[in-house]
């Protein structure tokens, strides 16, 4: 593991992120188990910052060539890598070469792979084919392939209840949530043996949502969860705090700290209010506390508040760093 840096000092992270890192309840390092590395250029900067917040270790999510080789080359014990998978190919049923894909991808230096189906992906794509469906049976060998070559994918679909209610009205192109989740239901059904890794809690960090996706975990021992965004999460899960402490307390072996930081918005004040919220989250019983950055899904309907979990701290030890060593391992090793 690398040494924590001290590039920043204590005076350049606003005052109203509260708690300084080493006033935290937990203070062993950190797994984000998800973030997005772009250009060269944009790694020493993200590292820098996260080192501040206890990063030690992350997956990082490829966007450019370039990207990969650095962080591969630069900082070899840092990066668990993961691949996208061709949405344009998958979204045609175009299988070949995305099975081509990964069975190359380990050999490649990537540890699991990615694909993302955030409604808004049919704004992107072009000619889909009507009806299509995640779970349309076309798309089995991709999973097969998954599993063949032992490859875990992190797989996004759906998005929080709010983007339905404000960006996804057209129901008729993106789908009502229950169907988009259904879908994903279906895929886990048929293929128990990939492991995926459901980012921004299957999308469900919902208090009236949380039934259904622990009904996922009990019957899906291939799935854990991760709490990328930092909004996302303590907009939905302050709402009730008894129930979202039993639930991570219940499940805290299935669930990987992430943030769904992107290498190329790395400013301190990106970086930071996005970690903080989620430590005062999970470590704090603080109550009533504004978001420190812009929630826009409640900006104008009141705002974001943090209620902290006050989580036990041998569930923070897993949550922020044992459950992704048992899934990813070391990185570098
Ligand atoms: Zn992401």
């Amino acid at each position: 593991m690398r040494p924590i840096q001290n590039g920043f000092s204590m005076f350049d992270i606003p005052a109203d992120w509260c708690i300084l890192t080493e006033d935290w309840k937990y203070k062993g390092p950190i797994f984000d188990a998800h973030t997005h590395i772009g250009e060269p250029g944009t790694l020493d900067k993200m590292l820098e910052i996260e080192d501040q917040f206890g990063v030690a270790a992350q997956i990082g999510i490829v966007h450019s060539k370039e990207g990969f080789e650095a962080a591969k080359n630069k900082y070899p014990e840092r990066f668990v890598f993961a691949k996208y998978l061709s949405l344009r190919d998958i979204a045609h049923y175009n299988v070949d070469p995305v099975i081509e894909d990964i069975v190359c991808t380990k050999d490649e230096g990537y540890t699991l792979a990615k694909s993302w189906f955030g409604p808004r992906w049919r704004d992107y794509i072009e000619d889909v084919p009507a009806g299509f469906r995640i779970d349309s049976p076309k798309l089995d060998t991709v999973f097969q392939a998954l599993e063949d070559n032992n490859l875990p994918i992190i797989i996004h679909v759906a998005d929080p209840d709010t983007y339905f209610e404000l960006h996804y009205q057209d129901a008729s192109k993106y789908g009502t949530k229950e169907e988009n989740l259904s879908q994903l239901e279906t895929v886990l059904e048929r293929h128990p043996k990939v492991n995926f890794q459901i980012p921004h809690f299957g999308a469900q960090p919902e208090i009236h949502r949380l039934p259904n996706l622990g009904s996922w975990l009990d019957r899906f021992p291939n799935v854990i969860l991760d709490t990328a965004s930092s909004r996302w999460m303590a907009r939905e899960l302050s709402k009730d705090v008894k129930k979202a402490r039993d639930f991570l307390i219940k499940y805290s072996d299935r669930i990987l700290f992430g943030t769904d930081l992107s290498a190329n918005r790395g400013d301190i004040e990106y970086f930071g209010g996005r970690y903080s919220t989620q430590r005062i989250l999970w470590e704090t019983d603080v109550q009533d506390k504004p978001l420190p950055f812009e929630d826009a899904d409640t900006k104008d309907s009141g705002g974001t508040f943090i209620n902290g979990l006050d989580l036990p701290l041998s569930v923070l030890r897993k949550l922020y760093w044992e459950n992704a060593i048992r899934a990813y391992g070391s990185p570098g090793k």
